[in-house]
């Protein structure tokens, strides 16, 4: 695992929940994914819609469980599923995303990740409150700082991080 999973892994830990890994190699089946992921969804996992046959992503809310492949995961979707977990009262289909996109911001700052490698990791991203489907990928610098700004206080506000001695820690609430 790399640095940035196992900080997450701790981060998971430290909030009552866990993480289990698959590190299938990128020959196997799609067929094989697709069983996978079904035994999961007997499980209670649920997947994110993002992740591709072979993208073993899931969360397993009541239980605080992500599960992922080891072998195509990319470090700002843990991030965002664990955001699912622990930063979401609601299950993922009932939850509001935008609500917790400061929350991702501060925990890939937290483990010290690179803001530009998490931005790549979430170009797909459709930023909320604009009209005309405005993406990571496609906004100026100047408006994803703008957007990152506002995202943080709203995180402030709603208990999902604190903030001491200029230091912003991200918080669970369930
Ligand atoms: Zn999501």
């Amino acid at each position: 695992m790399t640095n940035h999973i196992l900080s997450l892994e701790k981060l998971a830990n430290k909030w009552g929940g866990k993480f289990e890994t698959l590190s299938k190699p990128e020959t196997t089946s799609t067929n094989t994914y697709l069983a996978i992921r079904e035994n999961f969804e007997h499980r209670g996992f649920e997947f994110a819609p993002f992740a591709l046959p072979k993208h073993i992503l899931g969360i397993n809310f009541s239980k605080k469980i992500i599960v992922f492949n080891l072998n195509t995961i990319l470090w700002g979707n843990l991030i965002h599923e664990m955001g699912h977990v622990f930063a979401s009262k609601f299950r993922p289909l009932h939850s509001n995303e935008w609500s917790f996109f400061g929350w991702e911001y501060i925990v890939a700052k937290y483990i010290k990740g690179s803001i530009n490698v998490w931005y790549e990791h979430n170009y797909d991203y459709v930023i909320d409150d604009t009209a005309d489907d405005l993406t990571i990928k496609s906004a100026t610098p100047y408006q994803r700082l703008e957007i990152i700004h506002e995202r943080i206080k709203f995180a402030l506000e709603n208990k999902l991080a604190r903030k001491k001695n200029n230091k912003i820690t991200p918080l669970a609430i369930r």
